[in-house]
């Protein structure tokens, strides 16, 4: 069976902007997972994957759900960008140490919003 019919068949979908929950046994750490080719590999990047046609350098979810493969969920990214959007969205950092990370947000949200044009 090819890999995307394969993928899509586990797949819960939803509303185009929800979050389409994997239907296979999460990972302990909360990701999916599924083997292709023989290896075992994240069901988000492989969402990523079948959509891009090449895997993310780094699959991030834009909604934190780890078990979601939404493709316009997951963006590709550095590992920077990755801690980046967690400590921003981390309510809890406090004073200088925040607005300055709000600052350096900035410029993510404006790729964010690029890299989400360029899916759709
Ligand atoms: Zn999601």
């Amino acid at each position: 069976m090819p890999l995307y019919i394969r993928f899509w068949l586990r797949v819960e979908k939803r509303g185009a902007d929800d979050c389409w929950r994997w239907g296979g046994k999460p990972r302990p750490d909360g990701y999916g997972e599924l083997t292709v080719d023989g290896r075992r590999q994240l069901a988000h990047r492989v969402a990523f994957l079948l959509t891009h046609g090449r895997y993310p350098f780094i699959g991030r979810h834009s909604c934190d759900n780890r078990i979601c493969v939404n493709p316009s969920h997951v963006l590709d990214g550095t590992k920077r960008d990755n801690s980046r959007d967690m400590v921003l969205r981390n309510p809890t950092m406090s004073g200088a140490d925040a607005s300055d990370r709000a600052l350096r947000g900035w410029a993510t949200r404006r790729q964010k919003a690029r890299v989400l044009a360029r899916a759709f």
